[in-house]
């Protein structure tokens, strides 16, 4: 079984909503493999899948939507 690096956790694996931050954009990927922390939530990826993303979000292929994200900026 998997342990989390962090905290010794227990690792799941699942699919999930990945959230990346890529200068002034966001790119959302959906259904995302992804070990995730049962204990702390943190999310561990493995470097097939972040190459993939990496090449998604670089090439642009075929986004399956694109969403209009609100920025607001607090007084
Ligand atoms: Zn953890």
């Amino acid at each position: 079984m998997k342990t989390c690096y962090f905290c010794k956790g227990k690792i799941v694996n699942k699919r999930i909503r990945h959230v990346h931050h890529w200068g002034e954009e966001i790119i959302i990927f959906e259904n995302v493999p992804a070990d995730v922390c049962t204990q702390c939530g943190e999310v561990f990826f493995s470097p097939e899948v972040l190459e993939t993303m990496d090449k998604v979000s670089q090439k642009r292929i075929a986004p399956k939507k694109s969403i209009a994200v609100p920025v607001f900026s607090l007084p």
